[in-house]
């Protein structure tokens, strides 16, 4: 976030310096009647629990979806203390095809470790953490998610090819302070943010370092939430880490802590990724790039620059899944999740979608090509034999073992075809099914579907997209005045894309 406590703190103090209090008194007793609507609409959001889960029951209900599948899911709490601060982290182990015995089990496997609820305040993100977890849990739910059978069916070649450790919520001490009151709070239960806490740059402040967002903690990997991540990283080695926050639409890619996006085709290959989720997922209004350099302010210590650095992980990313940027500056629950029931369905239907296609591009990147080669063939051996009306299981499993057998003969340039072709087919599906799946995202919308039948919301598309034009612009005038200062001149002649009023990156 683009600092909003300081801004909040300053719109707090202009506040009451404001008007004298006798002028204020008799300028609302004239006129109380037409104020009210407009005191109404200033109200802080307290969060919904008709809509929103409370900690205890999210975590729950991920325990409970864990012991129900026990095939493919396994929960494990994680504890870990530092001078008498101690946690539970719950992480889930999911393996479409099957939990492996071992984490030898995971080396042929696209390892993927997803964070979310890092920030307290962020309530959106693990929502979404147990909405994806259902679509790991239940073939229905993924065909719901994925627009139809056949989507799916692919999709579930690629799940049966990973295997994902998720964290539903990571500062789940943090989040308690928010639902005791504190709306604002985003940093752990003892006041430090863990997405500063960690060994790349760490400790490096801004000059308009606030420590009341940003506090590093009193040294690198200080925070039992870091240990336990950095230890979960260090031992399942993923190809992906996602790191989930809200406060604004982004699809970050290293680095935080330098205005500079990494070098070389495999970084290249993560931003063009990133680039087709936004169109796909986002609507085209995400910011896709280095956090540093698109949003035109750096952050130290972040998770997602240590994954990449440090572990090496090559397809690194920080996700901004929501934000509110007419939300007044005290008003962070507005500010960092949706508030009605729609906009919730809405927010959590587009970032599935992302998660999908994250999915579907993992075989146009270097890194996770090879492992996905047999879970493609067997794809479509399966849809051809589909089409042909075949039994696909029969047709599938030699085509897979000839496509292993030239793999593993030394057959470079027939595999690099397949990989080519393969990742070219990723592409293709992923514009095939975007009918289909707008019809079955509507089943999550109880708002739209029940509007008088089809797609009376279709009409009001463009509409909607004006009014959100305006109001994102307006917000802009109005917050950048209050939210611009320390920023401008902070990169090399003003030359940044980073928009007044738009919160902060990395979270
Ligand atoms: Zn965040």
């Amino acid at each position: 976030m683009a600092r909003p406590p300081a801004a909040r703190e300053r719109r707090a103090g202009a506040r009451t310096r404001g008007a004298p209090r006798p002028l204020l008194v008799l300028l609302l007793l004239a006129c109380c009647t037409p104020l009210r609507p407009r005191a109404a609409s200033t109200e802080i959001q307290q969060p919904d629990y008709s809509i929103y889960l409370r900690r205890q029951d999210l975590l729950q209900r991920v325990a409970d979806l864990a012991a129900a599948n026990p095939r493919t899911m396994r929960a494990e709490s994680r504890q870990a203390s530092d001078a008498g601060y101690s946690i539970d982290m719950l992480i889930v182990t999911a393996e479409t095809a099957g939990l492996s015995k071992d984490s030898g089990g995971h080396t042929d496997k696209v390892r993927l470790l997803l964070d979310f609820g890092e920030h307290g305040r962020e309530y959106i993100t693990s929502e979404l953490a147990l909405r994806l977890l259902r679509v790991l849990a239940n073939g229905t739910a993924l065909e719901a998610a994925a627009g139809g059978a056949r989507r799916a069916a692919r999709l579930r070649h690629i799940l049966d090819a990973c295997v994902f450790k998720i964290i539903p919520m990571e500062n789940t001490r943090g989040r308690e302070l928010v639902e005791r009151g504190q709306l604002c709070e985003r940093k752990n239960g003892r006041g430090v943010d863990t997405n500063r806490n960690w060994d790349v740059d760490w400790g490096k402040k801004e000059k308009d370092y606030d420590p009341s967002e940003e506090y590093p903690g009193r040294a690198p990997h200080s925070e039992p939430e870091v240990k336990i991540i950095l230890s979960e990283a260090q031992s399942l080695q993923p190809h992906v880490w996602v790191n989930v926050h809200s406060g604004m639409y982004a699809l970050f890619t290293p680095f935080d802590h330098k205005a500079t996006v990494p070098d070389g085709p495999d970084a290249a290959a993560a931003v063009r990724m990133m680039e087709r989720i936004n169109g796909l997922s986002c609507k085209g209004k995400c910011a896709v790039g280095s956090g540093g350099k698109s949003v035109g302010y750096l952050a130290h210590g972040t998770a997602t620059d240590y994954m990449y650095t440090k572990l090496r992980v090559p397809l690194s990313f920080t996700w901004e899944i929501y934000g509110d940027m007419a939300a007044s500056f005290d008003d962070c629950f507005r500010m960092f999740n949706p508030v009605t029931k729609q906009a919730f369905e809405e927010t959590l239907n587009d970032w599935l979608s992302a998660f999908l296609h994250l999915l579907e591009l993992l075989p146009t990147h270097p890194a996770t090509a090879p492992l996905l080669r047999n879970a493609l063939a067997a794809a479509d051996a399966a849809e051809a034999a589909a089409a042909k009306g075949e039994a696909a299981p029969a047709a599938a499993a030699p085509a897979a073992a000839s496509l292993a057998a030239g793999a593993a003969g030394g057959g470079g340039s027939s595999g690099q075809q397949q990989q080519q072709r393969h990742s070219r087919n990723a592409e293709a599906h992923l514009d095939a099914p975007a009918g289909g799946a707008q019809q079955q995202w509507a089943r999550f919308r109880p708002h739209e579907s029940s509007g008088g039948g089809g797609r009376s919301s279709s009409g009001a598309g463009p509409v909607l997209l004006v009014m959100a034009v305006v109001a994102l612009a307006t917000a802009g005038l109005l917050l950048g005045r209050r939210w611009g200062e320390g920023r401008r001149g902070d990169g090399a002649g003003g030359a940044r894309p980073w928009t007044p009023g738009l919160p902060r990156a990395q979270g």
